[in-house]
């Protein structure tokens, strides 16, 4: 498979190269040239184990040996502690897909425990070595950091701001002994952090001489990782109930777990509809409401890994929505960086695209969304998983099944579950052992020198 960019002003670049390289230099996405049809295997499919989906549905987007890639992807998977991956529970009138049975317990997991192998195995092939730097504000960090922990020729060092990320997350990132892993608490905020990183990567001789690296949202690999259980849930839900077709929400903040859905869908998997579910930074659910894509401030939120307003992987979707023309895509993300705002024309009925529904969930609401699961079902939801749960209620249809994705165990969220029920119900012992542990980071000033200094020292102290 080739991968082209968005914009369409590069020439068309294989597999490895595409996940290498992240960012296009027409500053585009990569997407695939085509996007395969597998209408034909659905049937044989339905039964497969995840690991054997995996293999199914990544070998049509990347040219590995087979025996490579069917490696790569069974170790990934054994750092899961559900023999599912993703199991799908019924709840109701819900069936609520667990994506967070991963190392770190958030569904970003799934899409970095195989990035990181894979870039190992990337660079083997052709003997280099990579530095990813991130930034995060807080999920992202952790499961980057543990897909990479422990991996040959890689580093990885993560920023976030000092004081600005929940204890449990900090001590996600900071208790992790391995030696290729480094923290960095910055005296800024998060988009200080991101500035830093992006101020780096932009000098290009710095980023050359110490092989600077990304594990960004945007990166295709992650996107071709998380279409693997759409197929998977759809199966088991489609089996479950006898329908032939389901529903999913998707708490969205960068577009790009969503996108993987649009992709299943695109790919011939039965999705009546995709449900796009928000905080109070609606920027997406109003876009597909009302066809205007506005920049707003960002809101603090109980649901932080949602708190976005440009989503990073949202010129993937304008991709398909301008008919394939990257021409249109330039035009509509040139006027979003020069008025903060783009327009798509919506449909005689309303909205921008019949597969999508959208809609928000305010705090209260959210907080409404873990109390009601917990004193009907006993279940308890994270704030991220509730938008969704909240937002599902809105489109539901006997005759296509609603998915929910469930994408971090609650106990990373443990002060809005004692919000929402009033008790200190939420633990996971992965989250208490942590307690112990000794925790290592260097807290540094919100400055591009100060962190270029702090990577040169690391990865010269190690050559
Ligand atoms: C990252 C994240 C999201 C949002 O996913 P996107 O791919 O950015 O839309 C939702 N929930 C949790 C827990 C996350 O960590």
């Amino acid at each position: 498979m080739k991968y082209i960019s968005t914009r369409g002003a590069v020439p068309a670049i294989g597999f490895q190269d595409a996940v290498m390289t992240g960012l296009a230099r027409d500053g585009g996405l990569f997407i695939p040239e085509r996007i395969p049809d597998v209408r034909a295997h659905l049937a044989a499919w339905k039964t497969l184990a995840y690991g054997n989906l995996a293999y199914e549905i990544m070998r049509r987007y990347a040219d590995l040996p087979e025996r490579d890639l069917r490696a790569l992807i069974d170790r990934s998977i054994t750092s899961f502690r559900h023999p599912d991956v993703s199991p799908v529970v019924p709840l109701g009138d819900l069936h609520i897909l667990e994506l967070f049975h991963g190392p770190t317990l958030a569904f970003k997991d799934v899409a970095l425990q195989f990035l990181g192998r894979l870039f190992e195995y990337v660079l083997a092939q052709s003997d280099r070595q990579l530095n990813i730097l991130a930034a995060t504000s807080g999920d992202t960090g952790s499961a980057a950091i543990a897909g990479v922990r422990g991996r040959r020729r890689m580093r990885i060092f993560v920023l976030y701001p000092l004081g600005r990320v929940s204890p449990i997350q900090e001590r996600q990132m900071t208790t992790v002994p391995d030696e290729n892993v480094f923290t960095a608490a910055v005296e800024g905020s998060f988009d200080d952090c991101q500035t830093i990183v992006k101020t780096l990567f932009r000098d290009l001789a710095f980023r050359d001489r110490v092989a600077l690296g990304a594990v960004n949202s945007i990166n295709w690999a992650r996107l071709m990782s998380q279409v693997v259980y759409y197929f998977y849930a759809a199966f088991r839900v489609m089996e479950r109930t006898g329908k032939d077709r389901v529903r999913f929400t998707v708490p969205t903040g960068n577009f790009g777990d969503i996108f993987a859905g649009y992709l299943a869908w695109r790919m011939g998997l039965p999705v009546g509809r995709l449900v796009l579910a928000t905080n109070e930074n609606d920027i997406l659910s109003r876009f597909f409401n009302t066809g205007v894509y506005r920049r707003g401030r960002v809101t603090p939120t109980l649901s932080p890994s949602m708190d976005i307003q440009v989503a990073s992987n949202f010129e993937r979707y304008l991709y398909y929505c301008a008919g394939e023309d990257p021409r249109r895509v330039c035009e509509w993300m040139d006027r979003f960086r020069t008025t903060g705002e783009l327009r798509v024309e919506c449909r005689p009925g309303g909205g921008v695209d019949p597969l999508f529904a959208a809609g928000s969930a305010d705090t209260p609401a959210c907080l409404a969304a873990i109390r009601a699961m917990y004193e009907s079902r006993g279940y308890l939801l994270d704030p991220h998983s509730a938008v969704g749960v909240h937002v599902a209620q809105s489109f539901l249809d006997p005759e296509e099944p609603m998915i929910c994705l469930a994408t971090a165990h609650p106990a990373k969220f443990d002060r809005a579950i004692q919000d929402a029920t009033g008790r200190d119900l939420a633990h996971h012992p992965l989250l208490d052992a942590l307690n112990d542990l000794p925790v290592r980071r260097t807290v540094l000033p919100a400055s591009d020198q100060a962190v270029r200094a702090f990577l040169e020292e690391k990865i010269g102290a190690a050559n």
